[in-house]
């Protein structure tokens, strides 16, 4: 069988290679985000596996199916970059990938630490040998409580990291699961909002959840809230954001992922005009600690992710 891989990072190369034999497939591999414009290249292919750069809208779905290909697999747990209800309409398979949860909780929980520690501005003293502790004071986890929105495979291992700092944890999720008891207690999203001091989101992104932290819902909870996001940027409304910060709203932010990051993350594009001023605005915050998409970014992670790659189209075949 014949695959074509876009956005293939050079890290990547030797996973690819790795199973080409394993699985006796031929894969050619292209850094190129697919588009509209290189969408040609996968002539004589049936089967493509992407990363989350690209928007794979109606029309280039469309594109696809007309060149001959039947497989797509991403190598992102994340599938929200593709038109998926399209993609079944007309017949394209679509398959995810999966890895273990641990490399984005671990990141998380250090998320948590450097806001509430003040990590980003002591990194800045620490550059020009001012190490004074003035204004750097933090919190210690054990006497906060903490919230989790969204307890699947990433929410449920950030509740057992956090439950040996011994601080109280709240769970939200529309579907419990029976091994988030242990740790933490299900309540109210409201609940969540009002007496948390640190909120955490880890779902997906829907079209009920875009935006779920927003004005009103930042207006409900506790002054000086920290926010982490390591799922999802558009489950967050940056403007509001960016309001809460300059209202001491929010006393933190550790966004892995924030609104509009397509196009900026995993790029170097330290000699363009960016144009995107929300994100540039609201990383110069001495709280807001960003960081570009790399919660996932581990070596076990990525060997998953390629493997669930090549699999998910082999398995569907
Ligand atoms: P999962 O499917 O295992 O769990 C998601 C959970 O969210 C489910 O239990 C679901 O019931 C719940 N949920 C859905 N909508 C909800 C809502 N509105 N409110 C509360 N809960 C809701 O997913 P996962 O593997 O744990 O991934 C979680 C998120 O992390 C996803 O957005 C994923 O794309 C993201 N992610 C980010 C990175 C990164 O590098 N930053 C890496 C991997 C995954």
């Amino acid at each position: 069988m014949k695959i074509f891989a876009y956005e293939v990072r050079k890290d990547e190369i030797e996973d690819f290679k790795r199973l080409e034999e394993k699985y006796n497939v031929e894969i050619t591999l292209s850094n190129e985000v697919p588009s509209l414009d290189n969408v040609n290249m996968l002539e004589g292919y049936t089967a493509v596996t992407i990363l989350g750069q690209g928007r794979i809208d109606q029309e280039l779905l469309e594109a696809m199916k007309n060149i001959g290909i039947q497989y797509l697999t991403t190598r992102t747990i994340g599938t929200n970059h593709i038109d998926l209800e399209y993609a079944k309409q007309i017949g394209i398979q679509v398959n995810n990938a999966s890895y273990a949860p641990n490399g984005v909780a671990d990141y998380t929980i250090m998320l948590m630490l450097l806001v509430l520690r003040n990590y980003k501005p002591a990194l800045w003293r620490g550059q020009v040998y001012d190490y004074s502790l003035q204004g750097l004071q933090g919190k210690e986890l054990r006497s906060l409580t903490i919230g989790i929105i969204g307890t699947g495979r990433i929410g449920l291992k950030v509740i057992e990291n956090l439950s040996g700092f011994g601080c109280k944890i709240y769970a939200y999720d529309p579907y419990e699961n029976p091994a988030v008891s242990k740790y933490a207690t299900y309540v109210s999203l409201e609940t969540i909002y009002k007496e948390c001091d640190i909120i955490s989101l880890h779902t997906p992104l829907t079209k009920e959840n875009y935006h779920m932290i927003n004005k009103d819902t930042i207006h409900k909870m506790k002054d000086g809230v920290i926010l982490i996001n390591c799922a999802r940027g558009e489950l967050m409304a940056i403007d509001d954001l960016i309001d809460g910060i300059e209202s001491c709203k929010i006393g933190g932010l550790g966004l892995d992922t924030v609104e509009s990051e397509e196009g900026i993350i995993h790029l170097d594009r330290r000699l363009d005009i960016l144009t995107n001023r929300q994100i540039a605005y609201l990383r110069q915050f001495p709280n807001v600690v960003m960081t570009q998409h790399m919660a996932f970014y581990t070596k076990e992670a990525v060997a998953s992710m390629v493997e669930c790659g090549i699999k998910g189209i082999l398995d569907m075949n």
